[in-house]
């Protein structure tokens, strides 16, 4: 899986983290190549795409975030957590939350009585935000938001720096907004999870949004050049039933052909049968029988105990000015 390569066409690659033009193919995955950067690990996608192309894959899509709203009840409860943690340790409002996707960290702040703001790409979303909580989501790049410095107790990215093409220039930024005794919360997708080690490209959090994926010593490297110091790092699980990682197990086990057969698929993968979306006109006994099978899989990987060792799938830090 892991390999040499070289340079690819354009002969291009540029460390998003740490400017380095030395990458080292890791791996292909969905149609993409991810290459680990020679200087600091950061593993990011490469070639990058260009900025009118990352533009495109959020402005005007009215579906992004769907994924999201689907499990609103889990996603509300762990920003609550998240925040209430961080209030635990002395953190406070006023929060700004960096790529606020579907608004739970915003909902989350108002809860606990903070005042708050958004930054969110995706116009459909921030309009859908403001409308719903009557909070600023503003609609420009972090270095062009209207915000006076140090004026955030808090400033989030919560599964927003691996979509940035210029994570350390967004966390500086954050820096400056921040209050004096003011922190950052990052969670990112753990490069280094056990379950991405299992399954590599195959895990769901590959996608064409993310441009990179830290390990905990590159988002260190990340926050330490943006003059911030890690305070606290830990790794935990994500949210939601995964079934991309149960069928990439099922692939290495040489058990998904049998199952298909069993279930009188054919060609047909056995994804499109079991997502979220599962539609139930299809829903044999066969296919019960395999949905109650995938959710005893599922529930038999330790999910909380590898988050406990440092190898759960998200990784999340709290940082303050160095
Ligand atoms: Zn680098």
């Amino acid at each position: 899986m892991v390999g040499q390569r070289e340079p690819n066409a354009q002969g291009a690659f540029r460390c998003l983290l740490c400017g380095a033009r030395q990458g080292r193919f890791v791996l292909a995955a969905k149609g993409m190549d991810l290459e680990a950067c020679g200087g600091c690990a950061l593993v990011q996608r490469s070639p990058l795409p260009t900025v009118a192309e990352i533009e495109a894959m959020y402005a005007e899509d009215p579906h992004y975030g769907d994924e999201l709203r689907r499990t609103e009840g889990a996603f509300l409860e762990r920003e609550r957590g998240v925040l209430e943690r961080l209030a635990a340790r002395g953190v406070g409002g006023p929060m700004l939350d960096v790529g606020a996707g579907a608004g739970y960290l915003l909902r989350a702040a108002l809860e606990r009585g903070w005042r708050a703001e958004g930054i969110e790409l995706s116009r459909p979303n921030a309009e859908r935000m403001t409308a719903e909580l009557g909070v600023p989501v503003h609609t420009v790049d972090l270095a062009q938001a209207p915000l006076a410095p140090k004026s955030f107790g808090l400033v989030t990215f919560s599964h927003c720096l691996e979509h940035l093409s210029d994570p350390v220039g967004a966390l500086a930024r954050a820096r400056e907004l921040l209050t004096d005794d003011g922190r950052v919360h990052i969670a990112v997708p753990h490069w280094n999870a056990a379950k991405r080690r299992l399954v590599g490209g195959r895990i769901a959090w590959i996608y064409p949004h993310h441009l990179s994926y830290f390990t905990r010593s590159s988002l260190e490297e990340a926050l330490r050049r943006a003059g911030l110091e890690l305070e606290h790092a830990d790794t935990r699980p994500m949210l939601g039933r995964d079934y991309p990682f149960l069928f990439a197990g099922l692939r290495r086990a040489r058990l998904d052909g049998a199952l298909a057969g069993f279930l009188g698929l054919g060609e047909r993968p056995l994804e499109s049968l079991l997502t979220d979306n599962l539609q139930l006109s299809v829903a044999t006994w066969r296919l019960r029988a395999t949905m109650a099978l995938a959710h005893t899989l599922l529930a038999l990987w330790p999910e909380r105990a590898l988050g406990r060792v440092g190898l759960g799938e998200e990784l999340r830090a709290t940082a303050r000015r160095a």
